[in-house]
C-alpha cells in the first residue's frame, strides 16, 4: 500500500504495537457489573492524572461531554459555552436533543477563552422569566481557535466565578495532555477547578477508542447511570481500556514532539508565497493556514491535489486548512508536506 501522510486529524492515529499487545492480553470482565479489572484500572489512572476522585470510561469525547451535561443540568436549564466550542459545533446538538438543555453561546476569544466579564454578565439571576444558568463549559486545548491553550490560572478564575453563582464547570479536555505538555504542568493543574473533565484517549494518545470522564464519586455514580441510559454500558471493554492504559503510560510524555513538528510545519508553510497563517504560530499540535487572496483555487481544490500526492489535510473554511500532527507523522513527512504545498501552489 502506498504511504499516505494523513494530517486531517489526530483521530486518524492507529494503535501502537504496544497497544495491540496489551489488548490481546487484557484481563476482562463484565464492566456493567463493575467487574472488568482493566477498565477499573484505566478509570483509576485517569482520575489520578486529572486530580479527580474517580473516572468513567466512555465510547467517545462526545459521549463524555453529553453525559456531563445531562448530569449537571435538568431540562430547561442553561449551559453556557463558547460559540466555537466543540459541544456547540460538533456534537449534533445532543445536549438539547437528548437533555432539553438550553444553550447560551458566548464569544470565544482568539486564545480559546471566554471573557470573564461575558460570563459574569450571562449568568442569570432569580427572575422567573429566565432559564436557570447551571453550567459553564470550557475547552482545552481549543480546537477551532487553533489548538490554543488555557492556563490553570484562567480556568481557576472561571471555576471560582461559576461556583460563586452556584454553577458547575465542565472542562472539555479532549486534548488536555497537549495543553499540559505545552505549559509543562501536570494536567490536574488545568482541571482542578472543574467539577468534571473529559479527555480523549483516541486522538494524539493513539488508542483506538474511548475517552474518560472524571469527577467526584457522586458525580460519576450518576454519570454511570446516564451512560447506561444512552446505551453506552459496555461489557468486556477491557480490551479497549488496555490500549487506554498504554496511552496514559507511554504516549503523554511524547506530545511535545508533535508540537515541535507543528512549529516546523507552520514555519515551512508560512514561507510559501500563496499561504498565510490563519491564527499565528501553533501552540500545540495543530497548524491552521489559509490561501492568500491572489490564489484562485479553493482550499478544497488544493486539498484534492495534495491528496493525489498522498497527503491528506483538513479543510475548515473556503480558504483555510487544518493540519494536525500526531505519532504517525515523522520529520520527513513534514518536509514532504511543505514541498507538496509548494508544488501545488507554484
Ligand atoms: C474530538 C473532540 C471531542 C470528542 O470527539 P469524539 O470524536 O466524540 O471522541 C470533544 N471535544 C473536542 C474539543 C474535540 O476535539
Amino acid at each position: 500500500m502506498e504511504k499516505i501522510i494523513d494530517l486531517r486529524s489526530d483521530t486518524v492515529t492507529h494503535p501502537t504495537p504496544a497497544m495491540r499487545e496489551a489488548m490481546a492480553r487484557a484481563e476482562v470482565g463484565d464492566d456493567v457489573y463493575g467487574e472488568d479489572p482493566t477498565v477499573n484500572r484505566l478509570e483509576e489512572m485517569a482520575a489520578e492524572r486529572m486530580g479527580k476522585e474517580t473516572g468513567l470510561f466512555v465510547a467517545s469525547g462526545t459521549m463524555g461531554n453529553l453525559i456531563a451535561v445531562l448530569v449537571h443540568c435538568q431540562r430547561g436549564e442553561e449551559a453556557i459555552m463558547g460559540h466555537l466550542g466543540h459541544t456547540f459545533l460538533f456534537e449534533a446538538g445532543g445536549v438539547s436533543a437528548l437533555g432539553g438543555v438550553f444553550v447560551n453561546t458566548l464569544p470565544n476569544q482568539p486564545d480559546g477563552s471566554i471573557a470573564l466579564s461575558d460570563l459574569e454578565n450571562a449568568i442569570r439571576g432569580a427572575d422567573i422569566h429566565q432559564p436557570i444558568s447551571r453550567l459553564i463549559i470550557l475547552e482545552n486545548t481549543h480546537n477551532r481557535c487553533g489548538g490554543t491553550v488555557l492556563d490553570g490560572e484562567y480556568t481557576r478564575r472561571v471555576g471560582e466565578l461559576a461556583h460563586r453563582h452556584g454553577l458547575k464547570l465542565h472542562l472539555d479536555g479532549a486534548r488536555i495532555f497537549n495543553a499540559a505538555a505545552a505549559l509543562h504542568v501536570p494536567p490536574s493543574e488545568l482541571s482542578d477547578a472543574a467539577d468534571s473533565v473529559t479527555f480523549c484517549l483516541s486522538k494524539g494518545l493513539c488508542a483506538p477508542v474511548g475517552s474518560v470522564l472524571c469527577g467526584s464519586r457522586d458525580f460519576i455514580a450518576r454519570a454511570r447511570r446516564v451512560r447506561k441510559m444512552l446505551g453506552g454500558g459496555m461489557r468486556q471493554a477491557g480490551v479497549l481500556a488496555a490500549a487506554g492504559i498504554v496511552a496514559l503510560e507511554q504516549m503523554t510524555a511524547r506530545l511535545e514532539e508533535d508540537h515541535r513538528r507543528a512549529r516546523r510545519l507552520a514555519e515551512g508553510l508560512f514561507q510559501i508565497p500563496g499561504l498565510q497563517p490563519a491564527f499565528g504560530m501553533p501552540q500545540t499540535n495543530m497548524v491552521f493556514v489559509s490561501l492568500r487572496e491572489e490564489i484562485a483555487k479553493t482550499a478544497k481544490e488544493v486539498a484534492e491535489e495534495l491528496s493525489q500526492r498522498g497527503i491528506r489535510v483538513g479543510v475548515t473554511a473556503s480558504k483555510t486548512f487544518r493540519l494536525v500532527l500526531h505519532y504517525w507523522i515523522s520529520d520527513e513527512d513534514v518536509e514532504e508536506t511543505i514541498a507538496a504545498f509548494r508544488a501545488v501552489l507554484s
